[in-house]
């Protein structure tokens, strides 16, 4: 076997990005994807006995909750997701992530490169793997993000009144792993710093007390966290971000930090055109394979924490539209502003998609902010059948010398 220790995380992140469509776990095609349809490949990855599917807890509704174990080796790594019920992008990359690890000698087919097979042997090797998926799954059935108690489970790592938090505590005072990812989704329109650029996947060491020390423990988190912004930066330059580590005593990501396992937050934000998150899912299949092998080959501690210090901090810049520069009547005055809007989604109960609503935000200068669509309204009209104001629906007509040039309808230019 060829020790991948070498290897840039760079070029482990191209392998993986051009081989993602073929471990794509092909039963989970949006991000309401449901309880149902994960708990039947849990129960088939049973079949293949490199797995130990144990049920971990049930939910407060009584649904299965699963760890799923796999690899031999001396490192012990634990990975949740969706402890957020509406936060299910990382659940999907783990799911491909079961189908990579279950897979055998792709090279022969000739489109996979034979590096993945060595990085599953290693990982396999060197890493006993614990995987929750889907830890809120009561939340994910009906979209929210807190448990069906109405508790927000990151909150509850200390006073413990969640089945499903009194389950993640135990597994990390029983296995006391070496490294623990913890995965989450983050409002899709926050920026990577003050820039137009939405924070398509934000990292976080978090901090495990107030004066924001590094430790050893806390450290290893930074140095993973820089090989796997390397690893998806070829794809989303400059669309990396990371959190302020203030110290939240109630959270688990703090709290386990503390515990003394290193803790890395991994956040799924917003892409453009990606509303079911399927290439922020394969982002997240790249990072956190990337992430796994610098745990196993340990080359993480070649990195430096400079790089992580670097990563600019997720800030809220980003609307769904500005239109710049626009002429807008409001009885008899006639005013110039910008208009920012958002297209906020809803679920449709028992469904697997949403329905979008839309909202001006904002009206007047917004010349620090971003719009993922902009529109230049220069020496152009707002025409509306009602008029328009903060708080009201986007639809509307932009109007230059009498003839419409975009159609604005529920926040979309048509
Ligand atoms: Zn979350």
């Amino acid at each position: 076997m060829i020790s991948l220790s070498n290897i840039y995380a760079q070029d482990l992140g191209k392998t993986l990005h051009d081989s993602h469509d073929y471990f794509k776990e092909k039963t989970i095609t949006k991000r309401r994807f449901g309880y149902q349809v994960l708990k039947n490949r849990i129960e088939e990855l049973k079949k293949n006995s490199m797995f130990e599917v144990s049920l971990a807890t049930k939910s407060t509704e009584g649904r299965d909750i699963y760890l799923i174990k796999c690899g031999t080796g001396k490192t012990k790594v634990l990975l949740w997701s969706q402890m957020h019920g509406d936060e299910p992008t990382a659940t999907m990359a783990l799911a491909d992530i079961f189908n990579f690890l279950e897979n055998k000698k792709d090279s022969s087919k000739r489109e996979i490169s034979p590096v993945l097979d060595n990085l599953r042997e290693e990982l396999l090797k060197k890493c006993t793997f614990y995987f929750v998926p889907m830890l809120n799954p009561d939340g994910a059935e009906v979209w929210t993000r807190y448990t069906s108690l109405g508790i927000d489970m990151n909150r509850d790592a200390v006073a413990l009144q969640t089945p499903e938090g009194r389950l993640l505590k135990q597994l990390v005072f029983d296995l006391k792993p070496d490294f623990a990812f913890n995965l989450h989704d983050k409002n899709r329109r926050y920026s990577a710093g003050q820039s137009g650029n939405l924070a398509t996947m934000s990292f976080l060491a978090t901090a495990f007390n107030e004066a924001q020390d590094i430790n050893p423990t806390r450290k290893r988190a930074m140095q993973v966290i820089v090989g796997m912004n390397q690893a998806v930066q070829t794809y989303i330059p400059n669309a990396v971000g990371r959190w302020f580590s203030d110290y939240e005593p109630r959270a688990f990501g703090d709290n386990i930090q503390k515990w003394g396992s290193t803790l890395i937050l991994v956040e799924s934000g917003g892409y453009k055109n990606d509303p079911e998150k399927q290439y922020i899912r394969k982002l997240n299949f790249v990072a956190l394979l990337t992430g796994l092998q610098m745990v196993a080959s340990k080359s993480y501690k070649k990195q430096s924490i400079k790089e992580y210090e670097q990563l600019p901090v997720n800030s809220k810049a980003i609307y769904d539209l500005i239109i710049r520069n626009v002429n807008i009547k409001k009885g008899e005055t006639t005013f110039k502003a910008d208009i920012a809007i958002n297209r906020n989604e809803r679920p449709v109960t028992g469904k697997d998609y949403f329905t979008t609503s839309s909202v001006i935000e904002e009206i007047g200068d917004m010349s620090v902010f971003f719009g993922t669509d902009e529109i230049d309204g220069t020496d152009m009209e707002i025409v509306a059948e009602k008029e328009i104001g903060l708080g009201s629906k986007a639809d509307f007509q932009i109007v230059k010398d009498g003839k419409v040039v975009y159609t604005i309808k529920n926040g979309s230019v048509e």
